[in-house]
């Protein structure tokens, strides 16, 4: 089997050594361009969610370089992504006649059996080798969430433009090529000391803004046109409020066992919005509120064109806003959004929010 996957964010490392790990020849997934946009939105239908659209078009790229079974999640709940990747299998063998096989993970809780049987056809090597796998896997992904954390943190208070996202771009590469856990343990260790050294002006006192919506236009930085790295390089503190280990142990580990996850996230958006509403939609609400009661500058709601939780959550959330006196600005993200006008629109929010800070503050901005 040549396997590829969905590109989202920096898991692709993780991903890739544990296939590579159980026996496969993987295809890793480009890195998401205008052009793997384009053709998703060619061959996908006009409503789609952007997601839906990069992910389309990421397979298509990676057929094109000789994957032959993609390896995808599926879902239940009100969100389009549960049938999505029934959607895209369509495409692919009968509309487009590709000879590509899709294998689809259901949520564990619903599908113990079906769980199984793909991991039985999937797993070339013995038990043992496969959960020393997957604890490799998990440490990889680990680490990437730590350096990325890290980042958020140094960037606005570096003194050489650039060098925080030069220092991550290499951890990733360490991570990518450590082979052990403790590799992996090292490398992390060594590129969070470096980062640490980055000069900084630690009198700086950046805004902070928390980053909220849905997870992939949250996690994949093509998609969300790099709002993270723009506002570090405006001297912003982020706090993205999705990291795929925290999401993986909520919405995957403890929902296979009906454990409910993320109570303080669904207790803050109840007064506002009580229903799971599919996607990220509450949290986008709740998330707002424990941003407020956090002393956050301002929140930024990155939704995809089309995303119905989303477009609930951003009806919601001027409410939320007004009562918790926190500025929200949200980006709707589609094939036709540009990154200057994107970066235009941070740098006003941006402004505003340092006017509002020091205007608290009793200051003049
Ligand atoms: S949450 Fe929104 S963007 Fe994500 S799959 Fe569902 S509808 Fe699409």
């Amino acid at each position: 089997m040549k396997i590829t996957f969905p590109h989202m964010g920096t898991s692709w490392i993780g991903f890739k050594s544990l296939l590579e790990g159980m026996g496969h020849e993987v295809v890793l997934p480009p890195p998401p361009t205008k052009q793997t946009l384009d053709l998703g939105t060619k061959y996908a239908p006009e409503f789609a969610c952007l997601p839906f659209k990069v992910l389309l078009g990421t397979y298509l790229e990676a057929i094109e370089m000789g994957a032959d079974t993609i390896v995808s999640s599926g879902g239940v709940g009100p969100c389009r992504a549960g049938y999505y990747t029934q959607v895209q299998k369509r495409i692919l063998q009968e509309q487009l006649g590709y000879d590509v096989r899709v294998i689809t993970f259901e949520p564990l809780r619903r599908n113990w059996v079906g769980t199984y049987r793909i991991l039985r056809d999937l797993v070339q090597v013995s038990l043992r080798e496969f959960l020393s796998l997957t604890w490799l896997t998990w440490q990889k992904l680990l680490a990437l969430d730590a350096i990325e954390r890290e980042s958020h943190r140094v960037r606005p208070l570096e003194r050489d433009t650039g060098a925080t996202s030069r220092l991550v771009a290499q951890a990733f590469t360490d991570i990518d090529k450590a082979n052990t856990v403790r590799e992996v343990k090292d490398v992390t260790k060594d590129n969070l000391e470096k980062m640490k050294n980055i000069p900084q002006d630690i009198e700086r006192q950046p805004l902070k803004v928390g980053v909220i919506g849905e997870i992939y236009v949250v996690l994949e930085p093509f998609v969300n046109l790099d709002v993270v790295e723009t506002l570090g390089h405006m001297g912003v503190y982020v706090d993205r409020s999705i990291f795929l280990t925290d999401w993986t142990i909520e919405n995957t580990i403890l929902d296979a066992f009906r454990v409910e996850g993320e109570m303080n996230i669904k207790e803050a958006a109840r007064p506002y919005l009580p229903e799971l509403i599919g996607g990220h939609g509450q949290n986008s609400i709740g998330e707002t509120v424990l941003y407020a009661k956090r002393g956050f500058d301002g929140v930024i709601q990155l939704a995809p064109f089309t995303c119905i939780p989303e477009i609930v959550a951003k009806s919601i959330v001027p409410k939320v806003s007004e009562d918790h006196n926190m500025p929200v600005l949200t980006l709707m993200l589609d094939e036709q959004t540009g990154k200057a006008g994107i970066s235009t629109r941070l740098e006003a929010f941006v402004d505003l929010l340092a006017m509002r800070r020091a205007r608290l503050r009793g200051e003049t901005a």
